[in-house]
């Protein structure tokens, strides 16, 4: 049962981890608990009575004009990885999206909305000691900017993510490197939303009059819809990754538009409005 109809596309979410793990002064440190708690539409479904983030790691399975397309691949299992709950997964992910009518082989399409490791650890899986593409008959979309990016890089202190879940794509002929615009299928097109890393893009889906998109990580957490200005440590180039959001929040609000949040907590979407004079997140009953 897909999470989301939008138009003729169906949109089902596969939750990875969701949880209040995720430290605030690693991933968002403006977001201590006394700056978040007044902001009183983040309760509860975003951060805790106590103020912690509650955040999710988690993939979007959009099936669109008969083709099966997975936006982030999340953390994956059995990668060596420095954060401790992302370290040797063994998780049932790919259950998950097997129930959910998307069997590992019957994938189009991947899109990495970004190369980080909570975006691309399942595009392999680990067979005889080797880390082989997940989805065999997919072809994986990563932005030329981003492959340009990452592949250059030292190996970070997370982890060898390029070259466990990156590289043996490109090696394998599996990866298509497309401009920030691409368009997969009529319905479904990538979007540039460049700043958290070179080439980052969101998936932008419009079926019928009905739109929705995918944020990737412009935004880490719906605290910055209400304060766009707070900015990850992550970001490749935060002046950029602000003025993103900025652009894109402005562009948002007041539309009909599902923004599905690709870290946001259950319910994990919703239409940005504008009330007494500040953005929030208006989300839908609980699905
Ligand atoms: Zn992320």
């Amino acid at each position: 049962m897909p999470t989301w109809t939008i138009g003729a596309v169906e949109i089902t979410r596969i939750i990875e981890i969701e949880d209040d793990s995720m430290p605030a002064e690693v991933v968002l440190p403006d977001a201590r608990p006394e700056a978040v708690l007044p902001i009183e539409w983040l309760q509860p479904h975003f951060i805790t009575a106590d103020g912690r983030l509650l955040t999710s790691i988690q993939a979007l399975l959009v099936a669109s004009e008969g083709k099966r397309i997975v936006i982030d691949t999340c953390l994956g299992n059995d990668k060596p990885r420095a954060v401790p709950q992302w370290n040797q997964r063994q998780g049932a992910f790919l259950d998950h999206l097997a129930a959910a009518g998307f069997p590992r082989e019957r994938v189009d399409y991947v899109v990495c909305t970004h190369l980080h490791p909570d975006h691309v650890g399942w595009n392999t899986l680990l067979e005889n000691g080797s880390w082989v593409p997940t989805f065999p008959n997919a072809r994986y979309l990563f932005t030329a900017a981003d492959w340009d990016h990452v592949s250059r890089q030292p190996v970070t202190p997370l982890g060898d993510y390029c070259g466990d879940s990156v590289r043996p794509i490109v090696d394998a002929g599996l990866a298509d490197l497309v401009r920030p615009d691409h368009r997969i299928t009529g319905e479904v097109r990538l979007e540039s939303t460049p700043g958290h890393s070179p080439g980052h893009v969101s998936v932008r889906i419009v079926s019928a009059g009905e739109e929705a998109v995918v944020t990737g990580d412009l935004m880490h957490h719906p605290c910055q819809i209400a304060r766009p200005d707070w900015c990850s440590p992550f970001d490749f180039d935060p002046q950029q990754a602000l003025a993103t959001r900025q652009r894109f929040l402005a562009e948002q609000a007041g539309r009909p538009v599902l923004v599905i949040g690709t870290h946001f907590a259950t319910p994990a979407a919703g239409r940005i409005v504008d009330s007494d004079g500040g953005l929030r997140l208006e989300t839908s009953p609980d699905k």
